[in-house]
């Protein structure tokens, strides 16, 4: 079990990066940012001043995008400087690229969210374009986290709300997990996925109040829970199940074009959890409380594009055994499920 071994979150953090990084281990003297253009332009100076009174070096890569192209040309960029650590700061794009790069260097990673918008902020997971799998691949768990919540704050709302839509999911894929106990034996830790739900049950119980900007916070830390919880568990398992598998086959049919990660999830999660037998009015509700769309056309695809996505979800991750594999689905029985819950 690799758990990370520093989080910070609260207003302004970012700002203490210095003393942070020194608080995991004061040897580190030279270190690797990762970030995009508009997050370098909005707080580097504020970062370098806080590495330098802690006499800490840093060498700024901006990513043009999150690929497994971008990974090798940045490693071949650092490698002179031998960083003592990496650093990813942004959306989900330079966390992942940074997280893989220390992978593959075999470096620390500390991971600085400037939104809120999916649980890889404290995950062992990365999604990278050029990869052979429609899926996330496991790497090593950020040894810190700093989540600075006024950051996150200025961040667009949409952002926020897909975040929410990545929690809620959590609720069928703790069911799928069951499931796979239940019907293959499979091991399952009982506490990442009581850490799981909870991070999902506490969305759908705040879900009216939620998008007033106050409770970023309660956000920050439900998703950071929720990464921990695949640690603890060691696979991804608690935190995704077959409305993961959904929302990666729209992204293969829809080739990318089909909404944020947590909007997709979040609609996966209505269709599975009337798969699952259970309420999908309260995740329709709440979706709609936290102003994340229900419906394939609030994400722009189209109505056989679900069907389709719903017919090749399983084969996409055929070990991943959830509620798909207890049915059989053709086109027919596909539409009618969509359309049961209004998502087409
Ligand atoms: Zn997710």
């Amino acid at each position: 079990m690799e758990l990370p071994r520093k989080i910070l979150v609260g207003d302004n953090v970012i700002s203490d990066l210095g003393n942070f990084i020194t608080d995991i281990d004061n040897k580190i003297s030279n270190v690797v940012i990762i970030s995009g253009e508009t997050v370098r332009n909005k707080i580097e100076k504020n970062i370098n001043k806080s590495l330098e009174k802690y006499r800490i070096k840093n060498y700024w890569v901006v990513r043009k995008d999150a690929s497994f192209e971008t990974v090798s040309r940045i490693k071949i960029e650092i490698e002179e400087l031998k960083p003592d650590i990496i650093l990813g700061i942004g959306g989900g794009k330079s966390v992942d690229v940074g997280k893989m790069i220390a992978y593959s260097t075999r470096k620390s990673f500390i991971s600085i969210p400037t939104s809120a918008s999916h649980d890889g902020i404290s995950s062992p997971f990365v999604s990278l374009k050029g990869s052979n799998k429609p899926h996330s691949i496991k790497v090593n768990t950020p040894i810190g986290i700093l989540a600075d919540i006024k950051l996150i704050s200025e961040a667009p709302c949409r952002l926020l709300s897909s975040g929410c839509g990545d929690l809620i999911g959590k609720i069928t894929a703790v069911k799928d997990w069951e499931l796979a106990r239940d019907d293959n034996n499979e091991y399952f830790g009982s506490y990442a996925a009581n850490l799981a739900n909870m991070s999902a049950k506490i969305i759908i119980e705040n879900s009216n109040k939620l998008v007033n900007r106050a409770h970023i916070r309660t956000i920050v830390e439900a998703l950071i829970s929720a990464g921990v919880a695949s640690c603890i568990a060691g696979s991804s398992r608690p935190c995704s199940g077959s409305e993961h598998l959904f929302s990666h086959a729209l992204e293969y049919v829809s080739n990318s074009n089909c909404g944020l990660h947590g909007e997709r999830v979040g609609i996966g999660t209505i269709i599975m959890s009337k798969i699952h037998g259970l309420d999908h009015e309260i995740i329709i509700k709440t979706l709609e409380n936290i102003r994340a769309p229900t419906t394939a056309k609030e994400i722009d695809v189209a109505e056989e594009q679900i069907i389709k996505s719903l017919l090749i979800a399983q084969s996409l991750r055929p070990e991943r055994y959830t509620i798909l594999n207890k049915i059989k689905m053709d086109h027919d029985s596909a539409r009618t499920i969509a359309k049961s819950v209004s998502v087409i």
